[in-house]
C-alpha cells in the first residue's frame, strides 16, 4: 500500500482549504522505526515504552533502556519522537509483575497511577529517557492522566531527575517537551493552569472513547455500538480544540481512528493540526485530507447535529462522494 502513496509521501498534508495537518507515525519497537522513512511521517508522535516491559520476563536495566531510546532517537535523524511513559496495567499486563487482582482494571492502578504510587520504575525510565537524549530534543508524555495533580507530579518528577543528571555532570538534553495524554473526559475540564502548564497534549482516543460512552474498547459486544463519528463525541473534541487554542497548548490526536481516513478528516475539521497513526495510513489519510475542504465538513457535521443525526459518517461520506472521492 506505501507504494500507492508513494508519490505523495515527502508532500504535506495540505488540504483544499489550504490547510495543512501533521501526520505522525505510532511506534512501540526498534523495528517500527524504518517505517519513519518510508510512510513520510514527520515523526513519532506515539512511542509505546510498554512494549519493550512487556517482551521482557524481568524489568529492564536503566542501562539497556538508555541505549533502545538513543537508538530510536538515531534512527528518527532529528524527527521528533514523543516518548510515552510506562503505561501498564488494564489490558497490558507485565509477566514478572505481582497481579493485583482488580474488578474493573481499565479503571484501575495503571499507566500514570501506578508510577506515581511507584516511583522506582518511573524514575529509572526517566532517567534512560534523559541519558538517551543528551544534546537533542527530548519530548515526554505521560498516559491516563486524570487530574492536573497527576501531570504537575509526574512533570516534577521529570524535572528533578533532570537536576540530578546535571549535578552529576551528564550532559543534558537540548531541549525538553513535556505532555500529557488526555484519555479520560475529567482532563477536558482541568483548570486553565494545566493547559499552560502542559508543553503539549495528545489526545489518546482509544481510552477517552471507551470512557466517553463508557463502552470496554475490548469487549466484542459493545467496541463497535458507538461510532466515533457520533456529533456529541466530536462536539466534545471541539470542546477540547477550543480550550488547547485559549492557551496555546499544541493539541494532537494519536488513537487508532486518526488511522481511520474518514475518522482523520472530521478530527481535522473540529480543529486537530496533528495526528498520529500506525505508519501503513499515513498515505491513505494523506491521500484524501488532501481533496477535502475542512470548512465544508465541519458545516455538515455542524448541520447534522442541529438535525439531531447521531453519526455524521453517513452525510460525511455523502458530501466526499459529491466531492468525487
Ligand atoms: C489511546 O488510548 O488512544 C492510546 C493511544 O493509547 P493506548 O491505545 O496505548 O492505550
Ligand atoms: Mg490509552
Amino acid at each position: 500500500a506505501q507504494e500507492r502513496y508513494a508519490d505523495l509521501r515527502d508532500k504535506p498534508a495540505t488540504t483544499r482549504c489550504g490547510t495543512t495537518v501533521s501526520l505522525m507515525m505510532n511506534a512501540g519497537l526498534m523495528a517500527d522505526l524504518p517505517s519513519l522513512k518510508g510512510s513520510g511521517a514527520e515523526g513519532v508522535g506515539l512511542f509505546r515504552t510498554e512494549l519493550q516491559f512487556l517482551t521482557r520476563n524481568k524489568v529492564p536495566r536503566r542501562g539497556e533502556l538508555a541505549a533502545l531510546y538513543a537508538r530510536v532517537l538515531d534512527a528518527a535523524t532529528g524527527r521528533r519522537v514523543i516518548f510515552r511513559t510506562l503505561d501498564i496495567g488494564s489490558d497490558k499486563v507485565l509477566p514478572y509483575m505481582r497481579r493485583v487482582d482488580e474488578p474493573n482494571p481499565a479503571l484501575g492502578w495503571r499507566a500514570i497511577r501506578v508510577g506515581l504510587d511507584k516511583k522506582g520504575v518511573m524514575r529509572m525510565q526517566l532517567q534512560a529517557l534523559i541519558r538517551a537524549a543528551a544534546g537533542r530534543p527530548l519530548w515526554v508524555m505521560f498516559p491516563f492522566v486524570a487530574q492536573f495533580e497527576e501531570f504537575r507530579e509526574g512533570r516534577a518528577l521529570l524535572l528533578r531527575e533532570i537536576e540530578g543528571e546535571r549535578r552529576l555532570g551528564h550532559e543534558l538534553p537540548s531541549s525538553v517537551r513535556i505532555g500529557a495524554m488526555l484519555e479520560t473526559p475529567s482532563l477536558a475540564f482541568a483548570p486553565r493552569q494545566f493547559f499552560e502548564m502542559a508543553d503539549f497534549i495528545s489526545i489518546g482516543g482509544n481510552d477517552l472513547k471507551q470512557f466517553f460512552f463508557a463502552a470496554d474498547r475490548e469487549n466484542e459486544k459493545v467496541r463497535r455500538r458507538y461510532d466515533t463519528l457520533n456529533v456529541s463525541f466530536l462536539t466534545f473534541i471541539a470542546q477540547i480544540v477550543a480550550r488547547c487554542e485559549e492557551t496555546g497548548t499544541p493539541l494532537s490526536f494519536c488513537g487508532e481512528d486518526a488511522g481511520r481516513p474518514i475518522e482523520a478528516v472530521c478530527l481535522a475539521a473540529m480543529g486537530l493540526r496533528s495526528l498520529s497513526m500506525r505508519p501503513a495510513s499515513i498515505g491513505p489519510v494523506k491521500h484524501l485530507l488532501c481533496r477535502v475542504d475542512l470548512g465544508a465538513v465541519r458545516a455538515r457535521i455542524e448541520r447534522a447535529g442541529a438535525e439531531g443525526e447521531q453519526s455524521v459518517r453517513p452525510a460525511v461520506i455523502e458530501l466526499l462522494q459529491n466531492d468525487g472521492w
